[in-house]
């Protein structure tokens, strides 16, 4: 963050105050969440960015056809901003395109609703606005990139994404190991409500009872293992699909909208047990015995960023090129 000093005569005003004439500005990337229309011209603009965590900010004049940067600040994009802080809104006096991945996903139905479903989940999973939410931005950077450059199916990058949003948010579903007793036997179930996966002895009635092949999947998506997830079968793929948009749904007060539109194109019998049991398990609390939060997926074998081997963009490449 740095500080600008415009049109103060007053020597010695202190640093930090911004009504005498001082005017702070600051730089930041973020991926453009959101927009909504502010008076005649403006937009307010939903960003999560890098530093400060989600902010909405101003943007003046971007619906006028001759905008300079209406069309940097559309979602999807990747954008380096520059703001000026104000005491209501701040706003956006610059914006420069890091990624433009928005054009390649409209013109794509499953990933523009993929992309769509990353993006809301990204608002919902930071409630706080200005509470930094690095790895949450490290995984929307990586999920829109794996998105647009089309290397695998759009819901498995979806479903990879959620899944590692959860974890950030510290509610990994158990995979590998019963949610109730934590025995790595034979898993049987998957309970919403109790934390994911549980053995045989341990799974309540009207519980889902995924296929092996689709907690293996699950676990491969939250790892990164892509060569397990592009080999899977699309039988595993929709259960998988299911769960995590049953479990997300159940961790989220007001679901997410836009998952609708990706259920929709692989709604199946399993989606609908799945959102029965959800239907069933809303009204009471998570079991309290359900390890589920943490998952056993610690920082180490979880890499918020590692969509693919090769990852130009990574944070070693132009994401980063900003430094202020
Ligand atoms: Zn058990």
């Amino acid at each position: 963050m740095e500080c600008v000093r415009i049109g103060c005569s007053r020597a010695g005003a202190r640093p930090d105050v911004g009504d005498n004439g001082r005017v702070t500005l600051y730089r930041d990337e973020g991926v453009v969440l959101r927009t909504q229309k502010l008076g005649e011209a403006d937009r307010i603009v939903t960003v999560l960015t890098r530093r400060s965590g989600r902010i909405r900010a101003a943007a003046k004049g971007v619906r006028k056809t001759k905008s300079r940067f209406g069309a940097r600040l559309e979602p999807f994009t990747h954008v380096d901003l520059q703001l000026y802080e104000r005491r209501s809104l701040d706003l956006i006096t610059q914006a420069e395109t890091l990624r433009p991945y928005g054009e390649r996903l409209v013109v794509d139905y499953p990933r523009y609703t993929a992309g769509t479903a990353m993006l809301e989940t990204a608002e919902k999973l930071t409630a706080a606005e200005r509470e930094p939410a690095l790895r949450q931005f490290l995984l929307l950077v990586g999920g829109l990139r794996t998105l647009a450059d089309g290397s695998h199916d759009p819901r498995l990058v979806l479903d990879a994404f959620l899944l590692r949003s959860l974890s950030v948010a510290g509610w990994a579903p158990a995979l590998d190991e019963c949610s109730r007793c934590g025995d790595r036997g034979q898993l049987r179930g998957f309970s919403i409500a109790g934390g994911g996966a549980m053995c045989a002895r341990c799974r309540q009635p009207g519980t889902a009872t995924p296929a092996p092949p689709t907690f293996a999947l699950m676990l491969a998506l939250l790892r990164g293992e892509w060569d397990y997830a592009d080999d899977s079968e699309q039988r595993h793929r929709v259960e998988c699909s299911g769960l995590v948009a049953a479990y997300l749904q159940w961790h989220l007060e007001h679901g997410i909208r836009s998952l609708r539109h990706v259920e929709r194109d692989t709604g199946t019998r399993e989606h609908r047990e799945v959102a029965a049991e959800t239907a069933r398990a809303r009204p009471g609390a998570p079991d309290a015995s359900g390890g589920g939060a943490g998952g056993g997926y610690g920082d180490g074998d979880f890499d918020v960023d590692g969509y693919g081997p090769d990852d130009p963009a990574g944070p070693g490449g132009t994401t980063d090129r900003e430094t202020v």
